[in-house]
């Protein structure tokens, strides 16, 4: 067994679930987890069943009745020390996410840190629950609103986010006085158990058992359960379009809350004026960073003809020196894919893609070694490829040409998701004019800047078939709360609002 699992305190074959009394039996099917870098078999989970779903549900809500009481600021303080453990475990954990999912170990460690950074986010966050004051139409009245925790979350998270996902859900809806239950990938339960293991030492050690609960279970069983599961008034859902469709459905259909952070298309724009070094470094890390596996990647990218043949060649040149390999070895960039079939899904789309009338420029391979890796690909593309306009999760990168600006920006907008986007251009009026409101129409847009790596400060998520979430900083926590307006009056008189008069 691997150092840092048992470091972790993973065991060879673990628990996937975990209530009030920390982790229990379960009597699911054992799921092998194997590490997509060398196949290598990292450890087993045996499954929770609804029964084990049903317990850690039920802690969970029995824990929200002691959790929520407690002044958001001395919640606020916990999380702090949350912050403070996954400090301690930081490279283990960062290691741990390379092993399991396969990205480079700056990336693994990168992501640990943005858990860390929601952690003393959401300390801050915790003094800050601030409601509105209103004046009221009737005189000697009062009004205001205040924000109250929301009861147990759910919170499903993609397998290539396995620790920062939960984290911006998790911190923040800590502090709101949430509790919460955790379903991770199947494909990335080791982290989660890690994660959970770390976090929850904190609360058990400050007197809150059952505030972090965690399932790991099928979809289909222990997943659709908790959608379904009218306990819990949000279910924060991140993943792929397709199951963001049937969360939010399900969801709306019991008129919970759903939060959904889904798929992108993300594109980036290389204007006649742009920076070509900046540009080159944005779009190589967007388009190959993480393997193209982040809903975030650059997976089109627009250039102005004016500087398509002096951009283009410095790309393709970047691409073909760039090193793949095992993720944790030092000056890799480009680890593997999650699993095999992510490298048929690759494969497909590059021979789509020439279908469709592409021309490939250079990579379109699987690597042939042990292990899913694939070589970043790029695609001369046309308007026409339908192929384009769908989210392929792995290093393809799809190129056009574009003499009009208006014409590139519809362009980039001209697919179902809306996620993120970015210009490169030193011209106030051409960056202006993206961000306008006929600009970008994608919950983040950038200019300088790549389309991947946001900071936690901001409120992350898209719009369109993105699903329309925000988690993370700016107002996000509201979605973890509940709102109330009250009226208050201290007059001896009782007016009606509209001037009803109702004497009786
Ligand atoms: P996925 O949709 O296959 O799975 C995501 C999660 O949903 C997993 O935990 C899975 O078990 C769960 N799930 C699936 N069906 C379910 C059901 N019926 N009921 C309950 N849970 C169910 O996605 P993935 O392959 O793990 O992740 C990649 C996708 O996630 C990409 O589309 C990527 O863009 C997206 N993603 C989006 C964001 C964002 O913030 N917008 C962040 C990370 C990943």
């Amino acid at each position: 067994m691997h150092d840092v699992l048992a470091r972790l305190g993973i065991e060879s074959t673990h628990s996937g679930a975990a209530g009030a009394d920390g982790f229990f039996t379960t009597s699911g099917r054992i799921q092998e987890i194997h590490s997509p870098g060398n196949g290598e078999l990292l450890g087993r989970v045996q499954l929770a069943t609804k029964e084990e779903y049903e317990k850690v549900v039920a802690d969970a809500a029995d824990a929200f009745l002691r959790w929520r009481v407690l002044p958001a600021p001395k919640r606020g303080e916990i999380v702090r020390q949350v912050g403070e453990a996954l400090r301690v475990h930081k490279d283990d954990l960062g290691r741990l996410i390379s092993l399991e999912v396969g990205k480079v170990l700056s990336e693994g460690l990168g992501e640990v840190q943005e858990s860390i950074d929601m952690a003393d986010l959401a300390v801050g966050m915790s003094r800050q629950l601030c409601g509105r004051t209103m004046h009221s139409e009737r005189p000697g009245h009062r009004m205001y609103e205040q924000w109250h925790p929301l009861g147990v979350v759910g919170i499903i998270t993609a397998f290539n986010f396995p620790n920062a996902v939960w984290a911006w859900n998790a911190m923040v809806a800590a502090i709101c006085g949430d509790t919460m239950v955790w379903k991770p990938s199947l494909k990335a339960p080791l982290t989660a158990i890690a994660t959970h293991r770390i976090c929850d030492e904190v609360f058990r050690a400050n007197g809150f058992p059952g505030v972090l609960g965690l399932v790991i279970g099928d979809d289909a069983d222990v997943g659709d359960t908790m959608i379904r599961d009218r306990r819990m008034p949000l279910i924060s859902a991140t993943g792929s379009t397709r199951m963001g469709r049937h969360v939010g459905q399900v969801v709306a259909g019991r008129l919970g809350r759903s939060l959904l952070e889904l798929g992108g298309n993300n594109a980036v724009i290389v204007h006649e004026d742009a920076d070509l070094d900046l540009a080159l470094r944005g779009v190589a890390f967007g388009a190959v960073g993480t393997a193209g596996q982040r809903c975030t990647s650059t997976r089109r990218l627009y250039v102005h003809d004016s500087v398509y043949d002096a951009f283009l060649p410095r790309l393709l040149a970047a691409y073909r020196t760039m090193p793949i390999g095992d993720p944790l070895a030092e000056g890799t960039l480009v680890g593997p894919l999650i699993d095999a079939d992510a490298v048929s899904m690759f494969e497909a789309a590059v021979a789509r893609a020439q279908e469709e009338g592409g021309e490939l420029l250079v990579g379109g391979s699987a690597v042939d070694r042990s292990g899913f890796y694939v070589q970043p690909t790029v695609i001369a593309a046309n308007e026409g490829m339908a192929i384009t306009r769908e989210e392929t999760f792995a290093p393809i990168l799809y190129v056009f040409r574009y003499s009009d600006l208006d014409q590139a920006i519809a362009a980039q907008n001209a697919v179902d998701q809306g996620l993120s986007s970015a210009i490169f251009t030193d011209g106030f009026r051409t960056s202006q004019a993206f961000l306008s409101h006929a600009g970008s129409d994608c919950g983040i847009a950038n200019v300088n800047i790549g389309t991947s790596g946001a900071e936690i400060g901001g409120a992350f998520g898209g719009e369109k078939d993105t699903g329309g979430g925000r988690e993370a900083g700016s107002d996000a926590w509201k979605a973890y709360m509940r709102r109330q307006t009250c009226t208050l009056n201290y007059t001896k008189e009782l007016p009606l609002a509209q001037g009803v008069r109702f004497d009786v």
